[in-house]
């Protein structure tokens, strides 16, 4: 019996199991982009499979998981098709044998530019921390008004790094850690990019310094069920009180101080955890700014503001973007309340930043990227010129 002389291929088993692979993404897109966009970013994803194949990460798994995990991260921010099979090649110029013009063949000039600017970031080598916030800074934040779609795919690159970073031997750990915190963080909380940042910096706080992770979460464990009822107790004062103003449609929850925050507040006061973890903290989003105003008032109608503690970046927004009224009150037992107040709009500006033009996106035909590119260019020249007037600080 003779074997058909046909070209070698890949076995129909891993085929499959490749295709499993991309299920997890392919569920994400399927909430937003059209069938088209999604076999396009499909496409990617073979391409990438392909071209990474003989790679494994440290974990084991196939190479590509990475990518896709990568344009995951993108997906649950809503990201164009484009940037997603961007994000998806990221690595492949970087790590395997296809050069750009073959990807500007195969995906389009703007994925090949994207793929580009990614791979030149991630050559970019920070001498210091001084020396990248200094000058580099800025000029790379500049060149990226050009395309900020750049920084969000090495951003969200960094993300699933820091993620896995596990598999690493302890020396890399600890310098991928002690780069996300110096570099990465800085970059997400000027763009805004509020719930990225504080996972950046949690898991850069977990790598850094386990042991003082593991017992400040210890602590923050116990502390938690000692206070759960003082929570309730105040949430439910202020719902009332909302409520027989009229502003029973605020939402209120309340928040709990992340783990970095709280070590660093600790190390630059010199303060013992307790001080600054009995701290009772609440946002209330209402729906129109006029409202944030109202509910400011029944706030301090409900308990006494602390003098010189209110801030109103409503009128007078951070350099970032981010709105909310800010104050801070005199809770039952003695205990300090901070109240963020602000409009769905403003909170969404405020966990997802320059991100937030893509979420909000909704209705508008998605195969049309002008307007979104158009906000986000006016977005960024507003934060350039917040900062420049602001004297840089945030
Ligand atoms: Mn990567």
């Amino acid at each position: 019996m003779s074997t058909p002389h046909t070209a070698p291929q890949t076995p129909p088993t891993e085929i499959e199991s490749r295709e499993s692979l991309f299920e997890g993404v392919r569920a994400e897109l399927e909430k937003y982009l059209e069938p088209g966009q999604i076999e396009m970013v499909h496409r990617a994803f073979l391409f990438g499979a392909e071209a990474h194949k003989e790679q494994k990460r440290r974990s084991g798994e196939p190479y590509i998981t990475h990518p896709l995990a990568v344009a995951q991260i993108m997906g649950t921010m809503r990201f164009d098709a484009t940037t997603l099979v961007a994000a998806i090649l990221h690595d492949v110029v970087e790590d395997t044998s296809v050069t750009k013009e073959q990807l500007a063949a195969e995906f389009g000039e703007e994925v090949m530019e994207l793929v580009d600017g990614v791979t030149k970031l991630t050559q970019i080598t920070f001498e210091s921390k001084a020396q990248a916030e200094a000058e580099n800074f800025r000029k790379m934040l500049l060149a990226m008004v050009r395309d900020i779609r750049i920084m969000l795919i090495k951003l969200a690159d960094r993300l699933h790094n820091m993620r896995t970073l596990g598999f690493m031997r302890p020396d890399k750990r600890r310098r991928i850690a002690r780069e996300t915190l110096d570099i990465y963080v800085p970059i997400a909380s000027r763009l805004g990019l509020n719930a990225m940042r504080l996972e950046l910096e949690d898991l850069g706080f977990a790598a850094l310094y386990p042991d003082r992770h593991r017992v400040l979460s210890e602590a923050i464990k116990k502390a938690r069920g000692n206070r759960r009822e003082i929570v309730t107790k105040i949430e439910s004062s202020i719902v009332e009180r909302l409520g027989l103003d009229g502003l029973g449609s605020a939402r209120v929850q309340g928040r709990e101080k992340h783990i970095y925050s709280i070590y660093q507040k600790m190390r630059q006061k010199g303060l013992p955890f307790s001080e600054v973890f009995d701290v009772y903290a609440f946002r209330i989003v209402v729906d129109t700014v006029d409202m944030c105003y109202r509910v400011l008032g029944a706030v301090h109608n409900l308990y006494k503001p602390v003098p010189g503690r209110f801030k109103d970046y409503i009128a007078i927004p951070k350099a970032n973007g981010y709105q909310s009224l800010h104050t801070v009150l005199f809770g039952p037992y003695g205990v300090p309340i901070e109240v963020q107040i602000r409009t769905e709009d403003m909170d969404c500006v405020a966990e997802a930043g320059v991100a937030a033009h893509w979420l909000y996106k909704g209705g508008e035909d998605s195969s049309n990227n002008f307007g979104t590119h158009f906000r986000v260019r006016e977005w960024m020249r507003s934060v350039l010129e917040m900062q420049q007037s602001a004297g840089n600080s945030l």
